[in-house]
């Protein structure tokens, strides 16, 4: 029996890992469940998988779902530290990342150096500090799973794992797909009056607001970029990217032979996240079996980098190195939330973008403290344009 830490059990992710999970009561058992603030959502999760704790984000919402769970044995605390505590926790053996953004690291950190299981969903630890993470997994001989779709695809396509260098198992190109998200085909003129609620239909996958925006704009493109590069060990120009319309090949790894190994599913994240906790067994999902003749065709294009300029910011931030993905990082995460609450348009989110990244000098990322001290440069920078903007 395995006892499991979800990190972010409210959102998308956490609920489809918590689907897998109540169809294997023999495999798995909750340990702990964290949410933020929307505690009525959170109780319903912890009345059916009564887990040993509850972390809230914040003290108010903890005493708010101590009451809802009232009678029940699920002990409920609240902040950061208590994130960092539930993830390294001795009893745990599996951990899933999977809380949006920049908080998500510091928990998925403690993971890893407590030697955990690591599912990562959130693509953002990696962004902001692969080099120092992917040194902590090596130091601690952590299994790190990819459960983001594109690199669970890629972890399924090599066969020899990732712990060998992928030069020496063959592979000379990883392609990374992407639908393309709901403006693949927009007017570039129409941009401007995009809105938050258009941004977020996705056409195949349902998503948090903050990665169907980034969907959107393609910056969780070139986020993943960046997420691959970590994972896989690779340069940044042996990484294609390829829009790829029906999300049916999540992704791809190319050999020196020819062949072209893929991952192929329906666009549901109970698949990477099945494969993810049990592997190297599979287990069952949930998820309907592929149907390729009612799909009938796979379209592929390029990804165009004047639609998508977040495309073009992420490789320059990699190539930068050092903290520049942090503080692209950071400065997305501020422009996103501010064009969901309807100020500013979505054309302006690669401008701030980019503006943040000349004004903010990344530094060599030698430590968290570096890290996250850019992480803040850049935040404060940004809200101050946005208020510059707002006068
Ligand atoms: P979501 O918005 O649906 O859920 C986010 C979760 O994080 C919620 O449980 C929320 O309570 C928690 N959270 C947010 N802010 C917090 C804070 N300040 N403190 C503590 N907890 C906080 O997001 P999602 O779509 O599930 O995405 C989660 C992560 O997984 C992201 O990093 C995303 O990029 C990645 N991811 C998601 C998908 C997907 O299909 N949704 C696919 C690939 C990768
Ligand atoms: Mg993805």
């Amino acid at each position: 029996m395995k006892q499991l830490t979800i990190l972010g059990a409210t959102g998308s992710i956490g609920q489809s890992t918590l689907d897998v999970v109540g169809r294997h009561p023999d495999r798995y058992a909750v340990y702990a469940l964290t949410a933020n603030t929307r505690v009525e959502p959170m109780a319903d999760i912890c009345r059916r998988h009564n887990p040993v704790y509850a972390v809230m984000g914040d003290q108010q919402s903890a005493e708010r779902l101590e009451q809802l769970l009232k009678g029940s044995a699920t002990r409920v605390i609240a902040g950061e530290q208590a994130l960092v505590q539930v993830a390294g926790d001795d009893d745990v053996d599996i951990v899933i990342a999977a809380i949006v953004g920049s908080v998500g690291l510091l928990p998925t950190l403690a993971a890893v150096r407590t030697g955990k299981r690591v599912l990562l969903a959130n693509k953002e630890s990696l962004v902001m500090a692969g080099a120092l993470f992917m040194d902590e997994v090596a130091r601690h001989a952590v299994e790190l799973i990819p459960i983001d779709s594109e690199h669970n695809a890629i972890f399924q396509c090599l066969p020899n794992g990732f712990s060998e260098r992928l030069s020496q198992q063959g592979v000379t190109k990883i392609v990374l797909t992407g639908s393309g998200g709901p403006f693949r085909e927009l007017p570039l003129d129409e941009f401007d009056s995009i809105t938050p609620a258009r941004a977020i239909a996705h056409p195949n996958w349902d998503m948090g607001p903050k990665i169907s925006v980034d969907s959107a704009t393609m910056m969780n493109k070139g986020l993943e970029l960046i997420e691959a590069c970590w994972l896989f060990d690779i340069g940044e120009e042996d990484v294609e990217i390829v829009l790829h319309k029906q999300s049916i090949i999540h992704s791809m790894v190319a050999y020196n032979d020819g062949s072209v190994l893929a991952q192929m599913g329906k666009p549901d994240m109970r698949t990477p996240i099945a494969n993810a906790l049990a592997w190297p067994e599979r287990i069952s999902s949930g998820v309907e079996p592929l149907d390729l003749v009612k799909v009938s065709q796979l379209d592929f294009e390029v990804a165009d980098e004047i639609r998508f300029p977040c495309l073009a910011l992420a490789r320059e931030s990699l190539r930068q190195g050092g903290t520049s993905p942090a503080i692209l990082n950071a400065a997305n995460e501020v422009a996103v939330a501010s064009f969901l609450n309807h100020r500013i348009k979505f054309s302006d989110i690669p401008t701030l973008i980019e503006n943040t990244l000349q004004h903010i000098d990344a530094h060599s990322a030698d430590s968290l403290d570096i890290i996250l001290a850019d992480d803040r440069r850049a935040r404060a920078y940004l809200q101050h344009q946005l208020e510059r903007m707002s006068a």
